[in-house]
């Protein structure tokens, strides 16, 4: 698990290094694809349930599993949000984040700040509750979130990683503190947030993948693969 969210977390600063005006989504996944592959594992993504890419690439109101074409390009003060999984040797990792093309809104800024800082609230929700259960993580990014004037989207949400890309339990990233299943060391979790400017509906573009916003307003999103240990949860696909 460590060593594919190695690679998974690398894939993704690679990704981040070709954030530019004018690339388009594909080039960034054919990158992606690429690296992965250089590093003897295998695009976790690609023909996952049909998916035609190595990563899902989703550009500001598009919440998750946007797919990378040539027809996308990438303009100054887009948010893009990019997630990728590599599979190595029987074991993925999963891992996005949004990213700015050049210039954005104050606005888009604090909602990427924000997002990226309630998965840490889960993170703290997990070792610093007695015997934490998943309402205890789903109530501290919920929480965090909305006190921002932010929504929380519930018809996706976070998951067991491990031998699979999703396995059970799912991780919401909304609950009431104390309720849900228990969280033991050994487990393997992707933890994501996806945090809506406005309202938490979604709805599915024609593609049959790409999930947007039901108000055409800016979503993000950020996601590690972590492991519960005894001495605290390690984030297996953060590298930098
Ligand atoms: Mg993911
Ligand atoms: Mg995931």
């Amino acid at each position: 698990m460590k060593i594919a969210g190695k690679i998974t977390g690398e894939a993704l600063l690679v990704a981040r290094e070709m954030i530019h005006e004018g690339v388009t989504t594909k080039e960034i996944d054919e990158k992606i694809c690429r690296y992965i592959k250089k590093n003897g594992a295998k695009p976790t993504f690609l023909g996952y349930g049909g998916f035609p890419g190595s990563a899902c690439i989703s550009i500001n109101d598009e919440v998750i599993h946007g797919i990378p074409s040539h027809n996308k390009m990438l303009k100054n003060g887009d948010i893009v949000k990019i997630d990728v999984g590599a599979y190595w040797k029987g074991f993925t990792g999963d891992s996005a984040a949004t990213f700015a093309v050049g210039e954005i809104s104050e606005e888009a800024k604090k909602l990427i700040k924000a997002t990226e800082e309630s998965f840490y609230e889960g993170i703290k929700a997990i070792e610093n509750t007695e015997n934490p259960r998943l309402g205890d993580v789903g109530y501290a990014i919920q929480h965090y979130v909305e006190e921002r004037g932010y929504s929380v989207v519930r018809e996706f949400t976070g998951h067991g990683v491990g031998a699979n890309l999703h396995e059970d339990p799912n991780v919401p990233n909304y609950g009431t503190k104390g309720r849900g299943v228990r969280i033991y060391p050994g487990m393997t979790l992707a933890i994501e947030p996806m945090v809506n400017a406005g309202t938490h509906r979604v709805r599915m573009l024609n593609d049959g993948w790409g999930v947007v916003t039901a108000d055409g307003k800016l979503s993000a999103h950020y996601e590690h693969s972590v492991a519960i240990t005894d001495n605290g949860v390690i984030l297996l696909t953060k590298v930098d």
